[in-house]
């Protein structure tokens, strides 16, 4: 059996701002610090914290307890449109230069 990766097609880039469609964060917003699209996943500022203990170690001779957002499946992410102020879909515009141009399908502007 072959195992394959399904690739989402994603036009999530680095510092967009998203919004959580489902899961713990479902409803809250934020910035993408990184996508990660092997894993077709993407870190988003302020959502997804993960907790973990740490044991003292040299470095940090306290040990306590860790933040770290933990990545998000894309398919669970929608891009932010502030225009419309809600999270849309995304279009593909091509230009005449042939330049690719993301838009919100909702109200057609550029994000
Ligand atoms: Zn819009």
């Amino acid at each position: 059996m072959k195992t394959e990766t399904v690739r989402y097609k994603t036009y999530l880039k680095k510092n967009d701002v998203v919004f959580a469609l489902a899961g713990r964060e479902k409803g809250k917003k934020g910035k993408i610090l990184q996508v990660l699209p092997e894993k077709n996943r993407a870190i988003v500022e302020g959502l997804n914290f993960l907790k973990r203990h740490a044991r003292p170690t040299q470095n940090n001779p306290q040990g306590g307890v860790i933040q770290k957002e933990a990545s998000i499946h894309l398919s669970n992410l929608a891009l932010f449109c502030a225009n419309c102020d809600r999270p849309v879909r995304v279009g593909v515009k091509i230009l005449e230069e042939g330049a690719k141009e993301r838009v919100c399908r909702k109200c057609g502007e550029e994000v």
